[in-house]
């Protein structure tokens, strides 16, 4: 529990550390914080290097052995009262992950929401983490596995999902007995800063179990590099996420780095219309297109003239989205979470235009108050290397590709060096069926436009989208954050 929180969520930003809101070195560079949407300063993120990551790991170091020696259902209850508190400041998170990353209200409540289901499932934990056994594996002998913590964690997170993102793994982590460090996005920590407020408040949370350093790249070296840091679980792009595996893995560290995505839509033409066309509208544009299940690529399905048909359906849908700041209840598609993220995507809408795709829709526009917004886009007609249908842009854009039939759809999914998620959109079962079965993705949806993550299940993505084997969430998260010790036992 901290005395001071004179440097705690908003303002000029410091650590939390052993229960403390702490103040940083002041030559650290600081790094503005801004409301995408206005380009008000909401804060100052100081980029904190290997000094601030040693005390956070000498404080988590600390505390880790009265914590992995708390009953397991004690910790888990003191999960319980982490989960009311959020459950109870529900609507000022979603405001400040608004304010702070951009999203729409609605869509930063259900982001909160699934947050909470996260620490829910955590506190099963007394159930999860239990063992197995066999009796009599010789004569006399009887053989027990049990799961204990593995140590000091940390958890290094992306700007998209800052409430739920940090929530996939600190539940998880501390239930499990281990103890905690997170490094937030330097784009968007305010919402991080004031889960640590919660944690704070939680007398059965004790100091030194959830630590926070605010930071960028130093931050994540000195986690990487520090000796006292057992695993390390990651999410952000792809590039990120291989750096951060094969760095832990030369560092002898647990490591789970899930990375970014290209994921594709398939549209039958025996779709229901309505529902296909809010699926991939809510896919495509929503958060700005700024998810990692975001649908890049709606493959139109059929003959030509099926194909162009549900072409038109979607663009004359997108065409009507109002763009704006999400604190307005009326926009539908968010700014970006920078200026110059705008900048970039429009630099690649400019670079397909002058490829010769044709832009079916154009979003782009002057940027609004702060410079970030950028309204749906659709492009047509990229070949099937263009970097549009390769790589992800992380923007409204979506670019659209044609098969003649199903299986030309897959194989054209399945080309794809991600494989986080991709949907479809039929009245068949066959064809979802068959889709279901073949396809390279970890993250699934028929008529779902969105396969959003569900606590209880892992967050599975494949391929380039993760490195490591245990993903976030589900029965991975406790093997993730466990170690399995056997027992060969001879009285
Ligand atoms: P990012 O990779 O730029 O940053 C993620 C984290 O890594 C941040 O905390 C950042 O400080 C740190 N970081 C960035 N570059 C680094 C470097 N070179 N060395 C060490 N640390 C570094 O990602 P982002 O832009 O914040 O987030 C968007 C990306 O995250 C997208 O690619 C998206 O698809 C992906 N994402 C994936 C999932 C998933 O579940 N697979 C979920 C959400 C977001």
């Amino acid at each position: 529990m901290s005395n001071s929180t004179s440097e705690s969520s908003q303002g000029d930003l410091g650590n939390y550390i052993a229960g403390q809101f702490t103040a940083v070195d002041p030559s650290l560079t600081r790094l503005d914080d801004r409301n995408p949407a206005t380009g008000e300063l909401l804060a100052t993120v100081p980029l904190s290097g290997s000094a601030e990551v040693d005390v956070a790991v000498v404080a988590a170091r600390a505390a880790f052995p009265a914590w992995r020696s708390t009953p397991p259902m004690v910790r888990a209850r003191a999960v319980m009262k982490l989960r009311e508190a959020l459950d109870a400041n529900r609507d000022e998170l979603a405001r400040l992950v608004t304010t702070d990353m951009g999203k729409t209200f609605d869509d930063a409540f259900s982001e909160v929401g699934r947050g909470i289901e996260s620490v829910e499932h955590a506190c099963s934990i007394p159930v999860l983490m239990k063992g197995e056994n066999l009796e009599g594996i010789a004569r006399g002998v009887d053989v027990d596995l049990i799961r204990q913590p593995v140590g000091v964690v940390a958890a290094i997170t992306p700007f998209n999902f800052p409430a739920m993102i940090p929530l996939w793994f600190l539940p998880y982590a501390i239930a499990c007995g281990n103890t905690f460090i997170l490094k937030p996005s330097e784009q968007d920590p305010l919402t991080s800063m004031r889960i640590m407020e919660l944690v704070d408040s939680i007398e059965e949370i004790p100091n030194g179990v959830v630590n926070l350093i605010n930071g960028g790249r130093d931050a994540v070296e000195g986690l990487l590099e520090h000796p006292g840091v057992d695993a390390i679980s990651f999410v952000g792009s792809a590039a990120t996420a291989r750096i951060i595996a094969s760095r832990s893995a030369e560092n002898g560290k647990r490591c789970q780095a899930l990375g970014g995505a290209k994921n594709s839509m398939v549209l039958m033409p025996d779709a229901d219309p309505k529902l296909m066309v809010n699926g991939v509208l809510g896919s495509a544009f929503g958060a700005a297109g700024q998810r990692c299940l975001a649908g890049s690529i709606a493959v139109l399905v059929g003959s030509e003239a099926e194909q162009d048909r549900t072409l038109a359906l979607v663009t004359e849908a997108a065409a009507k989205l109002v763009t704006g700041n999400g604190a307005d209840p009326a926009t539908d598609v968010c700014p970006l979470v920078t200026p110059a993220s705008r900048e970039r995507v429009e630099g690649e809408i400019a670079a397909a235009e002058a490829d010769g795709c044709s832009i079916v829709l154009d979003g782009r526009r002057d940027g609004g108050a702060a410079g970030a917004e950028l309204g749906p886009t659709i492009i047509d007609g990229a070949g099937p290397d263009h970097k549009l249908i390769r790589e992800e842009l992380f923007g409204p854009v979506l670019a659209v590709t044609r098969a003649k039939d199903l299986a030309e759809a897959l194989e054209f999914v399945n080309g794809s060096r991600y494989g986080n998620a991709s949907v479809i959109f039929t009245s068949s079962g066959g064809h979802a069926r068959e889709y279901r079965f073949g396809v390279e993705a970890g993250m699934v949806g028929v008529n779902v436009g969105v396969a959003a993550p569900v606590a209880w299940f892992p967050f599975s993505g494949w391929k380039d989208s993760i490195d490591g084997d245990l993903h976030a969430n589900g029965d991975d998260a406790v093997r993730f954050y466990t170690r399995t010790k056997v027992i060969t036992s001879r009285w």
